[in-house]
């Protein structure tokens, strides 16, 4: 199963980047996995404060960390 990043909710933290261990995360104009080098491993959507990182097919984000990611921004 593919993991993909959905623009839309990416802030380009560069969380996913630092925490991938095969190096397979590139910043272009945008984020994307290059496939050819990932394994699945997850680590990088585990890594994601805004659940940006889904498997292909696997659209829905858990709005509760997201939230709580927002809250943490914007509480201070
Ligand atoms: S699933 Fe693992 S190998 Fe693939 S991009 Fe994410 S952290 Fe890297
Ligand atoms: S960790 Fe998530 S929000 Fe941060 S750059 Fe990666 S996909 Fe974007």
């Amino acid at each position: 199963m593919n993991y993909v990043i959905k623009d839309d909710l990416c802030i380009a933290c560069s969380s996913c980047v630092d925490a991938c261990p095969m190096d397979a995360i590139k910043e272009s104009e945008v984020f994307v996995i290059d496939q050819s080098l990932c394994v699945a491993c997850g680590a990088c959507a585990d890594s994601c404060p805004m659940d940006a990182i889904v498997k292909e097919g696997e659209s829905d984000p858990k709005p509760v960390k997201k939230r709580s990611f927002l809250q943490k921004l914007f509480m201070k």
